[in-house]
C-alpha cells in the first residue's frame, strides 16, 4: 500500500549549484530530492584536510559572486592554441552539431581577457550553500511523476504530494519519469558528450602565478585530450610550490577509457611539461561534458504547461555559465 506524505509546497529537485540558489531565496515548506550517489559538478575531492575542485571553473564577470556574498579575484587567461582549430572541435562535436561550440575554455579568450575565480573553493561553496539553506534533503530514486495529480512516486512506494517542482537534474531524466503526457521519443533531442577530467599535482618547471590560468587546446591529432589547463596550487603549505593540472577528454568515436590518467603524462610529456614529486593524481568521468539540444522540441509547449520549472545547465539543459545561473535565479524570485 502507497504511504501519503505531508504535502510540500515546492519540490526541489538536484541537490545542486542552482537548487540552493534556489532554495536560498526562500526556504517556505520546501524539500530537497536527488538521487543517492549523484553529485554536483562542483562537489570535490577530499585532500590534505580540505577540498580540492574536480572541474576548473572560472567567471567572467566578478559581481555575481557577490549577490551570494562571495568573493572573487581577477586572473590572467592565456590560451595557446596548439596545432589546428578545427581538429580541436572535431574533438568535442557532438552527433547532429553542424558547428561546434566552443568548450569554456575556447569561449573565455574570445570574450575575456581576464577571468575571475572565488576566493573559496567550488567544493568550499558548494558545501557552504548546503549547510546555510536549512531545507530538508531527501536522497531517493524516483520511480514516476505525475503532472496532472502533482504526485511523485519513489522507489519503495512512498508517495509526495506538491504544488511546483524546481528542477535542475537533466532534463531529459525528469522528463523521462513524467507519466500521462506522452513523451516517448524525447531522448532524441537530448545530445551530450561525457568527458574524462583528471587532476594532477605535481612539480613542473614552467611558473605559473597565483593569479593566472594557463589553457593549452589541444588541437592536434597526436593530442587525445583536447585541453590542458595549469592553476598555481594554493591549497595548503606542503603544496605550495605544486601546480594543479587539469586534462579534459573529450570520450567519443570509442575513445579508449581506461589508463587516461597514465596517458595523460605522456600526454603532458609532449607538451613540455615534465610532472614531478606527484602528491595526488585522480580521474572521473563528467556524463555531461558538453550538452546540446538539438532543435526545438515538438514537446516545448507541453512542458510549459507542467508546472514545473526548469533551472541550472541540466536542468534548463543549456551551457548556461555559473553567473548566468545565478542571474537568472534572482529575476525568477523577483517576478513572483
Ligand atoms: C567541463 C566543464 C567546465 C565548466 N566550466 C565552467 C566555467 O568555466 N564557468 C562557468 O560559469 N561554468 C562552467 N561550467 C558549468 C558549471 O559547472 C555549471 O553551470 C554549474 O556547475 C551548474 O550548476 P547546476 O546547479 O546546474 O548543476 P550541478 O550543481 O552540477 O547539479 C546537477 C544536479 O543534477 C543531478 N544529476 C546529475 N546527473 C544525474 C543523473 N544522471 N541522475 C540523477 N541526477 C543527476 C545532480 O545530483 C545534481 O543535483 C562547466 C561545466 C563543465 C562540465
Amino acid at each position: 500500500m502507497l504511504r501519503k506524505r505531508r504535502k510540500i509546497k515546492t519540490l526541489i529537485l538536484g541537490d545542486s549549484f542552482s537548487g540552493n540558489v534556489y532554495a536560498a531565496q526562500d526556504l517556505s515548506n520546501s524539500l530537497f530530492l536527488s538521487w543517492p550517489g549523484s553529485t554536483s559538478a562542483l562537489d570535490g575531492w577530499g585532500f590534505a584536510n580540505a577540498c580540492i575542485d574536480r572541474t576548473p571553473i572560472f567567471l567572467e564577470e566578478p559581481d555575481c559572486l557577490r549577490r551570494l556574498g562571495l568573493e572573487s579575484s581577477e586572473i590572467d587567461y592565456e590560451y595557446v592554441l596548439i596545432g589546428e582549430e578545427a581538429s580541436l572541435k572535431d574533438k568535442f562535436s557532438l552527433r547532429g552539431e553542424e558547428t561546434p561550440d566552443y568548450t569554456w575554455y575556447d569561449l573565455f579568450p574570445r570574450t575575456y581577457s581576464k577571468v575571475y575565480k572565488p576566493v573559496l573553493s567550488w567544493c568550499q561553496i558548494i558545501k557552504l550553500l548546503r549547510n546555510s539553506v536549512e531545507v530538508p534533503r531527501l536522497y531517493a530514486n524516483v520511480t514516476s511523476i505525475d503532472p496532472k495529480e502533482k504526485t511523485v512516486l519513489l522507489e519503495g512506494g512512498a508517495l509526495i504530494e506538491y504544488e511546483e517542482i524546481v528542477s535542475s537534474i537533466p532534463q531529459d531524466l525528469l522528463l523521462s519519469r513524467l507519466r500521462g503526457v506522452g513523451l516517448e521519443s524525447i531522448h532524441e533531442n537530448y545530445a551530450y558528450l561525457p568527458y574524462n577530467i583528471s587532476l594532477i599535482i605535481g612539480k613542473i618547471d614552467q611558473r605559473i602565478g597565483e593569479n593566472e590560468v594557463v589553457v593549452y587546446a589541444l588541437g592536434r591529432k597526436r593530442y587525445v585530450a583536447s585541453h590542458a589547463i595549469l592553476l598555481k596550487s594554493v591549497i595548503d603549505a606542503v603544496t605550495k610550490e605544486h601546480t594543479l593540472i587539469y586534462v579534459l577528454t573529450p570520450l567519443r568515436r570509442g575513445a579508449d577509457k581506461t589508463e587516461i590518467l597514465v596517458k595523460n603524462f605522456s600526454e603532458l610529456k609532449n607538451l613540455g611539461i615534465k610532472v614531478r614529486e606527484v602528491v595526488f593524481a585522480r580521474s572521473y568521468l563528467e556524463k555531461y561534458g558538453r550538452i546540446l539540444k538539438l532543435g526545438r522540441s515538438p514537446y516545448d509547449e507541453l512542458l510549459g504547461e507542467l508546472n514545473i520549472r526548469f533551472i541550472g545547465r541540466y536542468g534548463s539543459w543549456e551551457e548556461l555559465s555559473i553567473c548566468n545561473i545565478i542571474k537568472k535565479i534572482l529575476s525568477m524570485h523577483k517576478r513572483l
